[in-house]
C-alpha cells in the first residue's frame, strides 16, 4: 500500500476508525475508515468515501420506513398513517390525497 500525504500539512496519513462522521448532511454514520496525519487532518481514499456513500444510501433508504395493518371501516379498508409521517408530509385531518396504483403489489399516495 502507497503512503497517503497529507493535503494540508504534507505529513504521511494512517488509516484510522473514526467513532462518527458526518459525510452527509444530518446523517451521521458510526466507526468510519478514514485516513489521518498526526495534526489530526483528516481524508478519505476513494474506496473509503464510496464506503460511506453506500452506508448513507442505506440509511435514507431504510430511515423513513413504516409498515401497519390494514384494517376495515364500513366497505372501505384503513390505512393509518403514522403521526412522524403525517407531520412530515404535512397531512391534516381533511387533507386531500390522490392514491395512484404502480403495478400489483404498490401504490402511490401524493398529497394534494
Ligand atoms: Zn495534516
Amino acid at each position: 500500500m502507497t503512503a497517503i500525504i497529507c493535503g494540508k500539512c504534507r505529513q504521511e496519513m494512517w488509516e484510522v476508525e473514526l467513532p462518527r462522521y458526518e459525510f452527509e448532511e444530518g446523517i451521521v454514520l458510526e466507526n468510519v475508515r478514514g485516513m489521518r496525519c498526526s495534526e489530526g487532518h483528516v481524508t478519505f481514499t476513494e474506496e473509503q468515501a464510496q464506503e460511506m456513500e453506500r452506508r448513507s444510501e442505506d440509511i435514507k433508504k431504510y430511515a423513513f420506513r413504516f409498515v401497519r395493518s390494514v384494517s376495515k371501516s364500513a366497505r372501505s379498508l384503513v390505512i393509518r398513517i403514522p403521526v412522524d409521517l403525517a407531520k412530515h408530509l404535512d397531512i391534516t385531518e381533511n387533507s386531500k390525497i390522490e392514491m395512484v396504483p404502480m403495478g400489483k403489489k404498490k401504490f402511490m399516495i401524493e398529497v394534494k
